[in-house]
């Protein structure tokens, strides 16, 4: 099971110390053996958490990444230096940049590609909207999102999914248990038959995970791990979601 915590845009370097601490001192001794941690802090403490989490089987991942390799782009973060300071993945797609953004299939092919070729893996999100889920259009818009893993030159690309609903993310709702498995079942089958890939890929839930509901949602078994936001801000709250 894959633990991913997507801090966003929180936290200072007293937090980033602390949580990190208590991840390596109350949840890493006590992970199940088949489970991982991957934690996302903002791209300028990348380092920082890097130096604190060697040596341990804490995995960094950036958030985002520069859909151009170098240059003449002020205040962007390439992929070549996310995996510099030591990130191994990179979250792409969220619907956070995809609504603020305006970030779309092409551009996050480019993205795709140089992660790809700065050797990062790629946490990629996927979702759909209110309106979307309530006109049953689910599974269209997450094919649509999903046909940039499918590009040629993506090939061998090492990457997972995250399933956000945008509707899940932040407020406390979520789907219900069988639609997330429908809906992890059909990523999982579509991209199957899509793609060269040997064995279904992985597939995170994401979308107001917490330690209420993340028992039930981990023990479906096409719930390959889950991305959290909000509930990995408290290591307690991570804990529980991790045990
Ligand atoms: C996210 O934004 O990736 C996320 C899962 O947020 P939250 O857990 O706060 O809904």
């Amino acid at each position: 099971m894959i633990f991913a915590a997507n801090w966003k845009m929180n936290g200072n370097i007293k937090f980033l110390n602390s949580i990190l601490a208590q991840i390596k001192q109350d949840i890493i001794p006590y992970l199940a053996d088949n489970s991982k941690i991957i934690v996302c802090p903002p791209s300028v403490y990348l380092s920082q958490a890097k130096l604190i989490c060697h040596n341990t089987s804490i995995e960094i991942g950036a958030q985002d990444c520069s859909s151009q390799e170098n240059g003449a782009f002020t205040g962007e973060v390439s992929a070549n230096m996310l995996s510099d300071v030591g990130s191994e993945w990179v979250i792409l797609g969220h619907s956070e940049r995809r609504q603020y953004h305006s970030e779309n299939n092409d551009l996050l092919h480019k993205k795709m590609l140089l992660a790809k070729l700065a050797g990062l893996k790629v946490i990629l999100c996927i979702g759909e909207t209110h309106d979307q889920h309530a006109n049953n259009k689910t599974k269209d818009i997450l094919a649509e999102q999903l046909s940039i893993i499918c590009e040629s030159d993506l090939n061998n690309l090492e990457y997972i999914i995250a399933y956000e609903p945008i509707w899940a993310i932040g407020t406390g709702l979520t789907p219900k248990l069988e639609e997330i498995d429908e809906i992890h079942q059909f990523i999982k089958s579509f991209l199957f038959e899509k793609t060269r890939l040997k064995s279904k890929v992985q597939v995170l839930y994401g979308g107001s995970v917490n330690p209420e509901n993340a028992n039930q949602i981990k023990s479906l078994i096409t719930v390959d791990g889950v991305l959290v936001g909000g509930a990995s801000l408290s290591a307690e709250k991570f804990k529980q979601i991790c045990m």
